[in-house]
Formats: C-alpha cells, sequence, structure tokens
C-alpha cells in the first residue's frame, strides 16, 4: 500500500457528468436519434431558457467562447480603424478578437483587488476612435459595471462584456451578459456551465442586433444562400445544446458549491495562519462572485516553487495568467514595454488558482491549504 495521498485535480469536470448521467445521456442520444445535429429544436430552446437565465432578451448560441466575442464585435461594425479597449490580464480570446477584426486593441489597467478593468484608468484612454470597451468578468466576479456603463454612455460606446467566467454571477442584483450592448459567454467544459466540448453564447437586449448576430454566426445569412454579411460557420452544435439545458436548472447549485468552498479556503487560510502570505480573493460586497477560480496572490519570489510544491504533492493548480497580454509576442508591434501595466505585470507574478469546482469536498481543500502551509514554514525555515 502507497501512503502516497490522492490527488486533488485543478477542476473535476466529470463529476457533473457522473451526477447528472441519466439526463446527458438522454440529452445526447435525443439528438443522435433525430439525425438534427446541426440546428435541431435543441438549439432554440436553449437559446430561450439561456435568454430568460440571464435575464437578457435574446440569447444566441455559437461554437465557443472566442467566436463569441467576435461574433458581438462583428455585428457592432467593429473593423480597421476602430479602437477596442481590453484589460491586459485576461486570457488571450478577449485579445485575439479584436485582432481578428482588424481593430486595435488598447489596453487599460486592472484594479489591484478585483484584477477587472479600472474604470479610472479606461476613460483615461478613449479617443476619437474608441468604439467598445470589453470588460472580462474575470475569475467569476463582475467588473464595476455601473461606472463603466456611466463612461460608454458618456462617450456612446459600446459595452460587450465578456463574461465566459462568469456565467450566473451578479453586479447589484443584476446577472452580468444584460449590461452590454452584446455579452459573450463561453460553455468550454471548465467553466461555470459547460459542455464536453466547445461552445459559446452571446446576449443582447436590442432586436436588430439579435438578428444581425443568428446571420453572422450563420455565414451572414438570413435566407438560406443569400448573404447579407459576410459572416463565417459560428453555429452551436445541437448535440452540445442539448446538453446545456440537461445542466442549466442545476447551475445555480454548483455556483453555490464553488461560493461554499471559496468560503471554506478562506477560513483554511485563516485558521493554518497562512493569510499573511496567500491574499485571499476579493469579493465585493455589491457583486455575487462565483469563483471559476479561486485566485491567490502570494510573493512573486516564491510562487514558481510553491507551483512546483503543490504538484509534486497531487495537488493541482495554474497560474492564470503568467504573460500580460500587452507583452505578448504576437502584439509587438503595439511597441508595449514591460512597466507599462505594473498592476497586471505584478498580478501576472504573484498569482495561483488552487482547485476549485462545485464538488470539491472539506477534507481535498484541507489538504490543499495544510500543503501550503507546509510549503510556507519549510520557506520561513529556510530564510532563518
Ligand atoms: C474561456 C474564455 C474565453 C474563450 O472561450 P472559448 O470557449 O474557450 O473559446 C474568452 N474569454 C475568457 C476570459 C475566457 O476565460
Amino acid at each position: 500500500m502507497s501512503d502516497r495521498p490522492t490527488p486533488v485535480p485543478l477542476c473535476d469536470v466529470n463529476a457533473q457528468y457522473r451526477a447528472l448521467q441519466p439526463e446527458i445521456d438522454a440529452a445526447v442520444m435525443r439528438v443522435v436519434s433525430s439525425g438534427l445535429a446541426i440546428n435541431g429544436p435543441d438549439v432554440a430552446a436553449f437559446e430561450k431558457e439561456a435568454a430568460a437565465y440571464c435575464g437578457a432578451k435574446h440569447a444566441i448560441g455559437c461554437a465557443n467562447g472566442t467566436d463569441a466575442i467576435l461574433l458581438a464585435l462583428a455585428a457592432l461594425d467593429v473593423g480597421p480603424g476602430d479602437e477596442v479597449i481590453i484589460p491586459p490580464f485576461t486570457f488571450f480570446a478577449t485579445l485575439g478578437s479584436v485582432l481578428r477584426t482588424g481593430a486595435t486593441p488598447v489596453f487599460a489597467e486592472v484594479q489591484p483587488d478585483t484584477f477587472n478593468l479600472d474604470p479610472i484608468e479606461v476613460e483615461a484612454k478613449i479617443t476619437p476612435r474608441t468604439k467598445a470597451i470589453i470588460p472580462v468578468h474575470l475569475f467569476g466576479q463582475c467588473a464595476d459595471m455601473s461606472a463603466l456603463q456611466a463612461i460608454a454612455e458618456q462617450h456612446n460606446l459600446h459595452i460587450v462584456e465578456d463574461a465566459a467566467q462568469s456565467f450566473g454571477a451578479e453586479y447589484r442584483g443584476q446577472k452580468c451578459g444584460s449590461f452590454g450592448s452584446i455579452n459573450s459567454f463561453s460553455f468550454y467544459p471548465s467553466k461555470n456551465l459547460g459542455t464536453l466540448g466547445d461552445a459559446g453564447m452571446v446576449t443582447t437586449n436590442d432586436d436588430a442586433l439579435a438578428k444581425k448576430l443568428f446571420a453572422f454566426r450563420n455565414h451572414g445569412s438570413e435566407v438560406k444562400y443569400f448573404h447579407k454579411y459576410v459572416g463565417w460557420n459560428a453555429r452551436l452544435d445541437t448535440i452540445h445544446a442539448a446538453i446545456l439545458r440537461a445542466k442549466l436548472p442545476h447551475v445555480d447549485g454548483w455556483i453555490d458549491g464553488r461560493r461554499a468552498a471559496a468560503a471554506r479556503y478562506d477560513e483554511l487560510i485563516s485558521g493554518f495562519g497562512i493569510a499573511g502570505f496567500f491574499r485571499r480573493p476579493i469579493a465585493k460586497p455589491d457583486r455575487k462572485h462565483t469563483y471559476n477560480q479561486y485566485t491567490v496572490r502570494v510573493a512573486p519570489r516564491d510562487r514558481d516553487d510553491l507551483v512546483k510544491f503543490l504538484r509534486d504533492n497531487a495537488i493541482g493548480c495554474d497560474i492564470y495568467y503568467p504573460l500580460p497580454l500587452h507583452l505578448q509576442e504576437c502584439v509587438k508591434h503595439l511597441g508595449h514595454r514591460e512597466g507599462d501595466f505594473p498592476v497586471s505585470e505584478e498580478a501576472s507574478r504573484g498569482v495561483l488558482s488552487l482547485p476549485m469546482f462545485p464538488e470539491i469536498t472539506a477534507e481535498q481543500q484541507r489538504r490543499v491549504v495544510e500543503r501550503c502551509a507546509t510549503f510556507t514554514e519549510q520557506r520561513a525555515r529556510r530564510a532563518a
């Protein structure tokens, strides 16, 4: 018998399938036996249910969360000559989609506590060419939507929420995906609502934009073989719509599970006396944080050693994100240098995401934090 502890994964995407196997199997087989793999009835049904959940008038399913951002920008006629304001500390898709339209991405610094766009920094980056702002609701918590909406209104700009990590999150009692002109979601397996593959969605309250989005995701055509716009194939597969319909009624319970797990981490971190070394995520009182990730901050000099230590101890962890977007090789032409966005750069050097999924047990979490505490002790002993 080995006394090696059972691993604690960063994320357990199969736990939801195990819990809902009869429903998910039935949903998949319903699509398989119908033969309606493309644009079957589950697609429109899911769109209706998801729109109602988000409190948006329309939801348009699509192929993935990256296409969702691209669809939003395309439907808003964002293109060459336009500027789009985005945070440097987010997943690459936010930047990649802007670049794909031919528009120029303009970075605005994030707030050090939430890692979300700082409205004051956004306002300073507005020019006559600015067309849209993309607030990313990072790690499961909404950006400061009231301040951002006021800026957008004053300067006549569009907001496109990148809500990929925050399905179900709320800002002042209102769900994300209902604030911007068009908003994007991802149903990648590890997101708050995830399918068994790639899928995404956009939401809007605007009838004309909804019509345009339906066309754009299907080669820009409103009438088959007649192309009003240059769209592309960004459709949501029926099979994913069916799986998502089976899972949607459970998403609030899973979010509760994430929130309970986050509260337990908070307690364990103070219980083990390491709150001074592990800065816990900040949940703003006017928002419902959904903890798609539980991301702590440690001293940059310790971070990579800690990642190695945890992985050696069979504890999953990851760094979201190790290099801010303004310093990525593919945007060298924008001419940014280290030091341009110190808050984002500092975050990239100190963040660490711990295992987080709705089904994580208190015992698994205790093991994670106990190992973190052991690392901290060893580090202190070595320094003494
Ligand atoms: C996951 C993610 C996306 C992209 O979603 P895909 O479905 O993987 O294309 C976009 N933005 C953010 C912030 C994400 O986390």
